[in-house]
């Protein structure tokens, strides 16, 4: 396996977030009848002529600055001839030889190691979508659905940069982000609102000619994306040491089987036979629309680690697992803002937070618990006035009630325990009652001393302040 190199591109087809579709006013909108959204310009009516949705090209040109590209002078569409049930027009405008952006590149970081790679984009140009065959639960036969013919997409074409499966996903996820911070598209895979196919070849390290590639459809997750790599890299390389040569087709992956399974060989670009779209005239998008778009560009993931790491003293992986949401970052900032400490916020978004959402099966966007109160919290964990533990205690609370900390603590009376006379009190207690620990500690055992704490929590119900329990411990033990 070693003496191969997997090399890897990525074909991601986002929907941009506009309210109609590419070239007509019908509705983007998910989840409709079927066939409810069309006109006889999505349906591909003869003389329905296709208008250019202005946003989806503003939502593109958003996307080629955020990733470095060149964004073009002159816009031109084509015609990609091909006959399929969902496709009423047999053929898709899409572009061929002028792309809205070409060039352009992902920085990809491996869990905030601060490693970066470039991976290159090759173009990422406008397209629209196709209709939807529905098979299952259908008496008879097949139906289609046209709602999604017509929807814009744009499609964003790496080079074969990648070099194996975790690289893939880190891009993959690094590009949702940007899509995400840019709020050109919802990404939501489940909706078909983020797409990707992967092409895959492997070779002899040391070689620098590309072997013959296979193309995987129907992955619908990241994960996905990285078991079916996973997967095809062993079988490519197989194929090779038994001297059987891999074919250039399109696969399909399988995910209970966990494996992939030829559809089709592939076509090339000619079989679709190209040509301009006469309906749309090519037309030039002056500079200064590209320079007023470029003034909207929001401060993008990466540059926002940056910020994080140097504003907030977090570590690199830290600011990575918040800013890949965006909605995460905002809640962290949003807690900072009201007072929290950056790094203590940090951790109990990541740990704590996060977890109890998870729970839930909760999104950050659906937090129960608001980043002040949060905030609030942590606060209190700093101030002395609750214990690390009895915080954990109550953040399930604020959770189910939608109470702040303060009330939380002021009702049950969890206020910590830091008078050092009533602590001394209970210490005495728990020394008379463990004459072992207090000999072993004597003894030179340290650990007999953390027990000892241990048991002054307990008979506190977790209110006393360990810091101070500790401190008098080690004075009554003579330390
Ligand atoms: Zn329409």
């Amino acid at each position: 396996m070693n003496d191969y190199e997997p090399v890897i591109g990525l074909e991601v087809h986002t929907q941009l977030a506009t309210e109609s579709k590419l070239f007509c006013s019908c509705s983007t909108k998910f989840g409709a009848d079927a066939n409810r959204n069309t006109c006889p310009v999505c349906l591909g009516w003869p003389g329905a002529l296709p208008v250019l949705n202005s946003k989806a090209l503003e939502y593109s040109i958003r996307v080629g600055l955020a990733l470095g590209c060149e964004v073009t002078d002159r816009l031109k569409f084509d015609r990609k001839n091909y006959f399929y049930p969902d496709l009423p027009k047999a053929y898709q405008i899409s572009q061929y030889d002028m792309p809205v952006n070409k060039g352009g590149y992902i920085e990809v970081e491996s869990k905030g190691s601060g490693e970066k790679r470039r991976i290159e984009i090759t173009r990422a140009h406008l397209e629209e979508d196709a209709g939807k065959l529905l098979h299952e639960g259908v008496v008879g036969g097949s139906l289609v659905d046209y709602n999604r013919a017509g929807i814009p997409l744009l499609e964003i074409v790496s080079e074969p940069d990648i070099r194996s499966p975790e690289e893939a996903y880190e891009y993959l996820v690094t590009l949702k982000a940007i899509l995400q911070y840019l709020e050109v598209s919802d990404c939501n895979m489940e909706e078909g609102s983020l797409r990707c196919d992967a092409n895959i070849s492997v070779r002899k390290r040391g070689e620098t000619k590309l072997g013959t590639k296979a193309e995987i459809k129907n992955l619908n997750s990241f994960k996905m994306v990285q078991k079916a790599l996973q997967y095809e890299i062993e079988r490519q390389i197989n194929s090779l040491e038994n001297h059987e040569s891999v074919v250039q087709e399109t696969r399909l992956w399988n995910d209970e089987k966990g494996q992939t399974f030829p559809m089709r060989s592939k076509e090339d670009a000619h079989d679709y036979r190209y040509f301009p779209e006469p309906d749309l005239v090519p037309f030039t998008i002056s500079r200064s629309r590209v320079e007023e778009i470029r003034k909207t560009l929001p401060e993008l993931p990466g540059q926002r680690v940056e910020r994080f790491t140097q504003d907030f003293g977090l570590s690199r992986y830290d600011a990575h697992v918040l800013v890949q949401d965006k909605t995460l970052a905002h809640y962290y900032e949003s807690c900072v803002q009201a007072k929290a400490n950056a790094k203590l916020a940090s951790n109990w978004i990541q740990s704590e937070l996060l977890a109890l959402l998870r729970t839930r099966k909760l999104d950050i966007r659906d937090c129960p618990v608001k980043a002040k109160d949060l905030a609030g919290l942590i606060r209190l964990i700093e101030e002395g006035t609750i214990s690390g533990k009895i915080a954990k205690e109550i953040l399930p609370e604020m959770f189910e009630s939608g109470k702040s900390a303060e009330e939380i603590v002021e009702k049950k009376g969890l206020v910590q325990v830091s008078d050092p006379k009533l602590i001394e009190e209970v210490a005495e207690r728990v020394l008379q009652a463990n004459p072992k620990s207090v000999e072993n500690f004597k003894a030179g055992k340290k650990q007999a001393l953390g027990f000892l704490v241990g048991q002054i929590m307990k008979e506190t119900q977790g209110k006393a302040n360990p810091k101070l329990a500790n401190e008098i411990l080690e004075k009554k033990l003579g330390h």
